[in-house]
């Protein structure tokens, strides 16, 4: 922009040389240009943006005859055609709505960015409700990224002139008056003479499937015709299930809508529909689905919400609720979120992130609600969708105590059944004063696991957790009702406090001395463990490895073993119980041959602690080559 181009404001220019006032210059051509091929990352949008007009259209009619009778009897029902002609290569939009006198088209088309229909809202002194979808006064013009001229011929309802309004998309427009019958009764047909590129939205097929999917739920009906001499289509019936209330919806509409929305066949396990009204007014339809998607896992699934302003669908795959909800299937629809053109600008407004919050927070109400009042079918959620709902467990730590009312865990209690929190708790023991729990990814591993026999021995309860996430949220889970998470596996049994449940087996045999093995232990294995001590938690097996008292749980160090950590978290203590008759064996033998001679014995015990606990010995063959003296060494 030079000096002399740009408007100069003198009186300010008087008062300080220096000061001056600037209007910008734009190049519309140019600008236009930037607008189609950079506002709308997809170009379907365009379809809805006209679709999008059309109903607004027909809907400011009925808005105006409410008050006008003449208007009244012009009106017909409201209905949107899209015809297709091929040879002419072009695509019209039509509507029966209430047209645009040549004022209206200079003001409404002419200029950018300046909403006709945000200019009738105002004038209604109305600013939401009313279904109305434009406000931005950019839409129309999304026409030329697929068109290379667009013509709108229009009739503004109650006058008796007709007008058609052509443009290329280049900077300027025409506009001249109309035979009455060259031009639609009520109402405007956009026509777009298609582009190169476009041959797509020729198609019948392509159109309807834009169509259904961006402007499927509008308040108007939509009428395909696919060729000239066609009979039209019905393609969408301009009613949207959300819309109408919960009463008149029957269950098959329902089960219907979400197959068509989730892809898949199954039925689903909670449907919820609720209108949320306060400071933001939505509606939202919500599904837990009856199975599993095939791609729970792929971590690049996020929970897919279709967003919708005002009927119209803005986004079909939002982020709006956590991962952890990532198997719902929803529906919002609301006025109040701004309707600004990037589904970037969507996904980072802060009104739709406060909506995701409270939808979140309904669909836990809702799945609490089923879990008390229909057990069974939520075991069924929980058992398709526990694991994943459990990532909010470690992820969003105010959502946790609601999570754990819901929760279900596998524990020693029961083969079949699940326990929540509240059973665990109402069932501790005397003196027990954690929720114990051991962690691992094979259910039959857990359940056979020796650091469970002291636990078992005293009658106390065990949560068995075996999915890769429990391992996190247990370390930073504070408890529930007081009692804090605690690892059998960790640290120092603390469970000496709580009485036998009966005399132990072994209990007749008196403890054997077992210092001097702890101490052979010790020297033997110093490159493999941390520490080697006589056991509270074994009663049955011989050796078990823990984690160090202020080490991770042993579970938790093995994943992130797994993922190349090893060496910064610590390594197992090894727990020997004195009142089996192995260990006692082996202290007899370390007292009368040494300890050369029971080097072996030692190294043997240590492996067998790892493979109970589902490890490879340290060194295969040499374990091999052990156990195999050992046997021939029975007599
Ligand atoms: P918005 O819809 O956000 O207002 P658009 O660029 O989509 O912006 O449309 C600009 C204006 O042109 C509309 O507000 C409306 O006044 C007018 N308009 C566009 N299409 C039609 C139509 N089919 N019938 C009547 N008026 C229309
Ligand atoms: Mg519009």
């Amino acid at each position: 922009m030079t000096d002399d181009a740009a408007s100069v404001d003198t009186s300010a220019a008087a008062a300080n040389p220096q000061a001056a006032d600037f209007g910008f210059e734009a190049d519309v051509a140019r600008l236009l240009e930037l607008m189609t091929h950079s506002v709308y990352s997809e170009r379907d949008v365009f379809l809805r943006e006209l679709v999008s007009n059309a109903a607004d259209a027909c809907e400011k009619l009925r808005y105006e005859s409410l008050s006008d009778e003449k208007l009244a009897a012009e009106a017909g029902a409201p209905l949107v055609t899209i015809s297709l002609d091929q040879d002419k290569r072009t695509l019209t939009v039509a509507d029966n709505g209430v047209g645009m006198s040549r004022e209206e088209l200079i003001s409404a088309l002419g200029t950018i960015a300046n909403s006709g229909t945000r200019a009738f809202l105002d004038k209604l002194g109305k600013d939401k409700d009313a279904g109305f979808i434009g406000q931005f006064g950019v839409g129309f013009y999304a026409a030329f990224m697929v068109a290379d001229r667009v013509e709108a011929v229009t009739r503004r309802a109650g006058q008796d002139q007709a007008w058609l309004w052509t443009s290329e998309g280049k900077g300027s427009y025409q506009i001249a008056p109309l035979p009455l019958d060259e031009a639609p009764a009520v109402g405007t047909r956009v026509t777009l003479h298609l582009n190169a590129d476009s041959d797509e939205f020729l198609e019948s097929w392509r159109v309807e499937s834009v169509v259904r999917e961006h402007s499927g739920a509008i308040a108007a009906p939509i009428d395909l015709i696919s060729a000239p001499g066609e009979a039209p289509q019905r393609i969408a019936e301009g009613v949207a299930l959300w819309t109408k209330p919960k009463s008149e919806i029957a269950h098959e509409q329902y089960v219907d809508f979400y197959r068509q929305l989730s892809g898949q066949l199954d039925e689903p396990a909670l449907i919820a529909h609720w209108r949320a009204e306060g400071r933001t007014e939505y509606t939202v339809l919500a599904f837990v689905p009856g199975a599993r998607p095939f791609d729970l896992f792929d971590p690049a699934r996020r929970s897919k919400s279709k967003l919708y302003v005002r009927r119209v669908l803005i986004s079909r795959d939002l982020d709006m609720l956590p991962a952890w909800l990532r198997f719902m299937r929803i529906v919002v629809d609301s006025a109040d979120i701004p309707l600004n053109v990037s589904r970037e600008m969507v996904q980072k407004s802060p009104v739709v992130g406060a909506i995701g919050k409270a939808i979140a927070t309904r669909i836990l109400q809702e799945l609490k609600k089923l879990a008390d009042s229909e057990p069974e079918k939520f075991a069924e959620v929980w058992k398709n969708f526990g694991s994943v709902l459990k990532e909010g467990l470690h992820e969003d730590p105010s959502r946790r105590d609601a999570l754990f009312e819901i929760a279900r865990f596998a524990s020693t209690r029961s083969e079949e059944k699940t326990r929540t929190l509240k059973d665990y708790v109402a069932d501790l023991k005397e003196n027990q004063t954690a929720i114990y729990y051991l962690v691992g990814d094979d259910m039959k591993r857990l359940r056979a696991s020796p650091q469970l026999e002291g636990f078992r021995a005293r009658g106390v309860e065990v949560l068995l957790l075996d999915d890769a996430v429990d391992a996190f949220w247990v370390t930073s889970a504070l408890g529930f009702e007081g009692k804090p998470f605690k690892s059998v596996t960790q640290g120092q049994a603390d469970i000496d406090a709580i009485p036998l449940v009966d005399a132990p087996k072994t209990e007749t045999a008196p403890p054997a001395d077992v210092g001097d093995l702890v101490e052979a232990l010790k020297e033997t294995l110093a490159e493999y463990v941390d520490d080697v001590r006589a056991s509270t938690r074994l009663t049955d097996s011989a050796v078990c490895l823990v984690a160090p008292d202020a080490g991770l749980d042993r579970q938790l160090s093995r994943l992130l073993a797994e993922h190349g950590q090893q060496t910064a978290f610590g390594k197992p203590v090894l727990e020997i119980n004195p009142k089996h008759e192995a260990i006692a064996a082996l202290a007899t033998a370390l007292r009368t041959k040494g300890r050369d001679a029971t080097r072996d014995d030692q190294l043997l015990l240590f492996d067998l602690a790892r493979v109970a606990d589902g490890e490879h010995p340290v060194d295969s063959a040499a374990f091999a080559n052990r156990l195999t003296a050992l046997l021939a060494n029975r007599t």
